[in-house]
């Protein structure tokens, strides 16, 4: 069979099937991004959750030894939820960025390219295969630029001319030869809205990203957290959608095409003081779907006191003493402690107090001390 027609075949079933966009690229390797690598490497710029070594994430027949192709994905997903729920005093809530909204895109794309292998496979005899979303040894990002998915933008994502940077990315490296496609003219022009946008200077420079300083990255770390990003985060739970939201290119862009994408809007924008007392087991249950979930309740939990304390939310006072005095969790004694303080309410005062007679952890009795401060400087 003809390549190219296999290749309409494959594009028609891949839209069957709920993939919205695919392309082709050679297999080569990515050998531009190799020096980009190591710098990023040298400079300290990784997020650390980045999967394999240099010559990994750049040779594809390290993956599958006969490469010769890869084929790329590309899913969109919304960007606006109808009915989101009231955020009020009293009864404040987070938000979880809009790569968490729905089902975990990880299972949906990982899904729909095991249905596109046995496609394949059933049209042609030795086909082989290799697939990653997101969490691959290959970047999804380069292999989408190279197969003309859309361009790389100077935010660091790709911005497809459809759906905007509003896509999920997933690939499947082949041994089949297909003929590539042409990569998408860049379109940033003059604009420099995500870098000006960004409130911690992440974007070092266009298309170059600090991962250390981005608040997406910073939301999913687990320890406790220097104080200049507390005060940026506000409500955000999980993720950090700033870069996005301000770029020209995703203006009116706002796809749903998978009822499995939709958010819940009470899931996404959850009540913040129900999730400082909430069980392992009921994370999971609630939780556990989402992609904003892999790192466990812990983050969400300090987010979710930090949250907390951006809305000087005083009613959460009497669940934040009892977090200070009774989690295991340093982290989270600690940062309840700084947020009782930044609220600043007398019990609150007393409880600092209080708390720091029984407390032995040297980095909670750091963070009494600077809710006390906080608490004398609002007083
Ligand atoms: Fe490019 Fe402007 Fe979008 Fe940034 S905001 S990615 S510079 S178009």
């Amino acid at each position: 069979m003809a390549y190219e027609t296999l290749k309409e075949e494959i594009i028609a079933y891949g839209k069957s099937i709920g993939i919205d966009k695919i392309g082709f690229a050679a297999a080569n390797e990515f050998a531009e991004m190799k020096s980009r690598l190591k710098l990023q490497q040298d400079s300290g710029y990784q997020s650390g959750f980045e999967k394999g070594t240099i010559e990994e994430r750049t040779e594809p027949t390290l993956h599958l030894s006969d490469a010769q192709s890869i084929i790329a994905i590309a899913v969109a997903y919304p960007s606006r939820m109808k009915n989101p729920p009231k955020n009020k005093k009293g009864s404040r809530r987070g938000n979880f960025c809009r790569a968490s909204w729905g089902l975990d895109y990880h299972h949906v794309l990982n899904g729909k390219l095991e249905q596109l292998s046995t496609f394949i496979a059933s049209k042609i005899a030795g086909f082989e295969s290799r697939s990653m979303v997101d969490t691959g040894e290959l970047s999804d990002r380069a292999v989408a630029e190279r197969a003309g998915i859309g361009f790389s933008g100077k935010n660091t994502m790709i911005i497809t001319p459809e759906f905007g940077s509003y896509v999920y990315l997933g690939e499947m490296i082949t041994n089949i030869p297909f003929p590539p496609d042409e990569p998408v003219d860049d379109g940033c022009g003059d604009c420099t809205k995500c870098l000006d946008a960004c409130p911690t200077g992440a974007l070092v420079e266009p298309g170059r990203l600090n991962a250390q300083n981005c608040i997406a990255f910073v939301t999913q770390t687990k320890g406790f957290l220097p104080d200049k990003y507390r005060e940026i985060m506000g409500n955000q739970l999980y993720g950090f959608d700033t870069c996005q939201v301000v770029c020209p290119k995703n203006k009116q862009v706002d796809t749903h095409l998978h009822p499995e994408l939709e958010p819940e809007p009470d899931l996404v924008k959850p009540e913040l003081l129900p999730l400082l007392s909430i069980s392992n087991r009921e994370f999971k249950e609630r939780f556990g779907s989402m992609a904003g979930s892999w790192r466990g309740k812990k983050p969400i939990q300090r987010n979710a006191i930090i949250a907390l304390a951006h809305y000087k939310e005083t009613t959460a006072i009497p669940e934040l003493i009892r977090l200070m005095k009774e989690d295991p969790r340093p982290v989270i004694r600690g940062t309840a402690a700084w947020a009782i303080g930044k609220i600043g309410t007398e019990d609150g005062l007393a409880a600092i107090k209080q708390a720091q007679t029984n407390e032995q952890d040297e980095q909670v009795l750091h963070e009494m001390e600077k809710g006390l401060a906080y608490y004398t400087q609002v007083t």
